[in-house]
């Protein structure tokens, strides 16, 4: 079956709420398209849980702390459309800019101090903007289920902490990062890189392994487990940060006692990669 595009708020409740009556779970996958494979195993894990999977496919300017990043932005909702077929969605929610915000948005969500470290310490109002979106979807959707990659271990953070604190009633899954051969985190920005920005790309997931490996073979001081990790990156990268952080907190530890998370952000040219590890020292 095609999946059904709807482009309207209106459509998409009047579409889900007879989804609803059938008592078929909903499953939700929010994206900003451009899909991969990362998604697309957002979406076979949906499809397996769920009787009606929705995913939406919309870029949110309001997350978007530099113009020129948003204006690159891949877009590509026909070849999208094909791939959600292919998955069998059933729902495509792809609202126009004016159907998400008819007017400007006066009130958001402040994530406090889950956006002080790692991505949100340097992409000012990010998390607000994406929290806030969220939101709006989870209204609009009306989910049992949504689906987020750990890939943005920051963001599937902040979502959990939003839904809880705000009693949303949906249940919040964290999808394992899908890579490439060569370990690269799938990303919509990996088309805008070079061949030679390609090629320095994957040393961000073995920079996070080698940190992973220290900690898991005993390094308890979490900068002795990063400082020679960091020291190794390659001058035609440029690491914006690497940090081992508590997992719901996201705020640096310095010893680690528990599970972490070790995550990295890195500049290939005028292209921001990030990718995360989850760890756990040895007991
Ligand atoms: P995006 O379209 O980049 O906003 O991503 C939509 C969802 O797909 C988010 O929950 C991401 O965490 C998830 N995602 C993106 N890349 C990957 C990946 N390589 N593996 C797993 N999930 C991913």
């Amino acid at each position: 079956v095609t999946p059904e595009i709807v482009t309207s708020v209106a459509d998409l409740r009047e579409r889900l709420d007879a989804a609803r009556s059938e008592s078929r779970r909903l499953g939700f996958v929010p994206t900003m398209g451009a899909l991969h494979e990362g998604h697309a195993s957002l979406i076979r894990r949906a499809r397996g849980e769920c009787g009606h999977v929705v995913v939406s496919i919309f870029v949110n300017p309001l997350q978007f702390d530099r113009p020129d990043d948003l204006a690159r932005y891949p877009r590509s909702l026909e070849r999208d459309a094909a791939v959600c077929e292919r998955l069998g969605v059933d729902t495509i929610f792809a609202p126009v800019l004016e159907e998400m915000y008819p007017r400007p948005q006066v009130c958001t969500v402040d994530v406090g101090p889950l956006a002080d470290h790692l991505c949100g310490r340097f992409r000012p109002g990010h998390f607000r903007g994406v929290a806030t979106v969220v939101l709006k979807l989870f209204q609009m959707v009306g989910p049992d289920i949504a689906y987020f990659g750990d890939k943005d271990a920051q963001q599937l953070a902040i979502v959990r902490r939003v839904v809880s604190d705000f009693s949303v009633p949906v249940v919040i899954v964290g999808v394992a990062t899908v890579r490439e051969a060569d370990g690269l985190a799938l990303s919509s920005r990996n088309a805008r890189l070079s061949p030679e920005e390609r090629a320095v790309a994957p040393r961000l997931y073995r920079l996070l392994q080698e940190v992973r490996r220290r900690i898991e073979s005993g390094v308890r001081d979490a900068a002795d487990a990063t400082g020679q990790a960091v020291a190794a990156v390659p001058g035609a990268g440029r690491l914006e940060y690497l940090d081992v952080v508590d997992p719901e907190t996201m705020h640096p530890v310095a010893t680690v006692a528990g599970p972490v998370i070790v995550a990295g952000a890195l500049w290939v040219g005028s292209t921001r990669l990030i990718d995360n590890v989850r760890c756990t020292p040895p007991a």
